[in-house]
């Protein structure tokens, strides 16, 4: 069974019909579900989610888009939610938007990295053409004593490694079956297994064959495929591999009891 670490499902495109989306996952092969925060006004949603669902886990943070947000009093919040998740995030850095300013950006990415540190949990990055920012960011808050998943890696193969280097894990997405794909597909192939997770980033991000439909767990599958071809592996293996890592990092509990 695979596991999606970063999957919107509190979206509202997802939300309304959520038991259908898990159902229809499960029958994919994907059975577990990380959910992560954008911003303080989704994060009550989030916890509700994983009320009774054994299988969703919740993260919490402030993206890069909402860093403003990120005030003293929305950050003493996410330090007292950081104890009943399994990582903080989606945090990180976004140059490809004019606001808010990188400065803002960076001082919220690197408070809520505290947070992460201090709570010994992993952080899920996000990151758009502000690599070498973020790398100088995760070395100096020493990301490597918790580890971490680079959502969504849209890098290069060498900027991938320095992330491995780091102590994180590279997240191949629905990008990876685009047909214009150059760089995803190029991490995909060079990058070891050991270092990989699968994530659909839903509702956004659909693979192919299914884009121009919001994107659901289900599809992750197709995902999952394409790894296994670009490698030369059997599907299970990167089901087995992928999962080992995403299990390894989160320390995610078994999927079918309360934790
Ligand atoms: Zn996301």
């Amino acid at each position: 069974m695979l596991i999606d670490t970063h999957c919107h499902l509190d979206d509202s495109s997802l939300r309304p019909r959520l038991e259908k989306v898990i159902a229809a996952a499960r029958d994919a092969g994907v059975d577990r579900f990380i959910v992560p925060g954008v911003a303080p006004e989704g994060w009550d949603g989030i916890a509700a989610l994983a009320v009774d669902r054994p299988t969703i886990f919740p993260a919490f943070g402030i993206h890069p888009m909402a860093s403003d947000r990120a005030d003293d009093r929305a950050l003493a919040r996410l330090a007292t939610l950081a104890r009943g998740a399994v990582a903080i995030g989606e945090i990180g850095l976004d140059y490809l938007v004019p606001s808010p300013s990188r400065a803002v950006q960076q001082v919220a990415f690197r408070e809520q990295l505290r947070i992460a540190v201090s709570a010994g949990i992993p952080a899920l990055i996000h990151c758009r053409k502000a690599f070498q920012d973020i790398l100088r960011i995760l070395r100096e808050e020493g990301v490597g004593r918790i580890g971490g998943i680079m959502h969504a890696f849209s890098g290069s193969v060498e900027t991938a490694r320095e992330c491995i280097g780091l102590g994180l894990l590279i997240s191949v997405s629905g990008t990876v079956t685009y047909h214009n794909a150059v760089r995803p597909v190029a991490v995909a192939r060079e990058i070891p297994m050991g270092s990989l997770v699968l994530e659909t980033d839903a509702p956004d991000m659909t693979p192919e064959p299914l884009r121009g439909t919001p994107n659901e767990p289900a599809f992750m599958i197709e995902t999952a495929r394409r790894l296994a071809e670009l490698k030369g592996v059997p599907l299970e293996e990167v089901a087995r591999e992928t999962t080992k890592n995403a299990h390894h990092l989160l320390r995610l509990r078994s999927g079918h009891e309360r934790g």
